[in-house]
């Protein structure tokens, strides 16, 4: 499909329109749009659930695949096989019906199943990355490789370092639980979370890393950016390491506030904050 308006795709909700917008059905499909892309020589960007990316420009003149299809799911004795496009909000919340833990850490962090292993997702002192058993992908030499060790740190992984592998599926690690027991879990870490995250506002989560022994979000209260505004962007006044979309913001309102924020930190602070979200040009 050509110029496809991505705003419904992504939670900042920009308004970007893609050149070209594909959700192949299958793998051969999805095979046969990156031949297409090779031969032609275009861009393109894989995107899950659009939960940690800002979209720059107002066209993105490339090529989107959204892997919504590949949403696959597989329920062993002590793993799951699960696709990549499946949301995880709506895993963690199946496999607590079914009485299965392990993964109930991530039961509030929107998007997919591949966006969460390239960022190596988490919270609560979790990550994906120690579930992962393995994961199929396609290398960028088209090929189908299944990949069993892989490194992965901090909000990163070698799939964000090596952005040319597209996540199909993935096979992880569960426990057995209980079903009342994780869906109260659950129910608590959700009344935090709005608590003391503005989730009634369009945004993409946490916008910086913490530092090491630091916290982002205290560092922009300590330069007085909470309520900030730039265009449609304003830094969030419930949690400072939120930007959120107030009012039409543009990718760039948001990229000149990310600036903004980083140079400020580092006069006062002396402290280089690193992007956790990730600008798509
Ligand atoms: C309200 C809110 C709260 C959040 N809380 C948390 C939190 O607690 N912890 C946390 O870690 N994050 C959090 N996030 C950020 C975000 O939800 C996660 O980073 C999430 O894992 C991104 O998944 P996605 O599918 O939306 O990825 P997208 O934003 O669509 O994509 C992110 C990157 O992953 C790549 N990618 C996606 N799928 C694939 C694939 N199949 N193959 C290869 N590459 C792929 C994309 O190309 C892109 O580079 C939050 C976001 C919001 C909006």
């Amino acid at each position: 499909m050509k110029n496809v308006s991505l705003k419904k795709y992504n939670t900042y909700k920009l308004n970007c329109t893609a050149k070209e917008f594909y959700i192949p059905n299958d793998k051969e499909e999805l095979l046969q749009i990156l031949k297409y892309i090779k031969e032609n020589n275009l861009k393109y960007k894989i995107i899950g659930g659009g939960s940690n990316i800002i979209f720059a420009e107002e066209v993105y003149d490339g090529v989107i695949i959204k892997l919504d299809n590949f949403n696959n799911l597989e329920i062993g004795d002590n793993y799951i096989t699960v696709g990549s496009g499946y949301n995880v909000i709506k895993l963690v919340n199946l496999l607590a019906n079914n009485n299965i833990g392990g993964l109930d850490f991530a039961s509030g962090i929107p998007g997919t199943v591949g966006g969460m292993i390239y960022n190596n997702a988490g919270a609560y002192g979790e990550e994906i990355g120690p579930h992962v058993i393995e994961i199929t992908v396609i290398n960028p030499n088209l090929e189908l490789e299944i990949i069993k060790k892989y490194s992965y740190g901090y909000r990163t992984s070698f799939f964000k370092e090596n952005n040319n592998y597209i996540i199909l599926e993935v096979k992880l690690k569960i426990t057995p639980g209980n079903k009342e027991e994780i869906l109260e879990i659950i129910k608590e870490r959700k009344n935090k979370r709005i608590e003391s995250q503005p989730l009634n506002y369009p945004s993409a989560g946490s916008v910086f890393r913490n530092p090491e022994g630091n916290f982002a979000g205290k560092l922009i209260e300590d330069i007085g950016f909470k309520g900030k505004k730039i265009g449609g962007a304003k830094v969030s006044e419930k949690h400072a390491n939120f930007i959120v979309n107030e009012n039409d913001a543009t990718g760039k309102d948001i990229i000149s506030l990310i600036d903004e924020i980083k140079k400020e930190v580092k006069d006062k602070h002396n402290i280089d904050l690193v992007l956790e979200q990730e600008i798509v040009k």
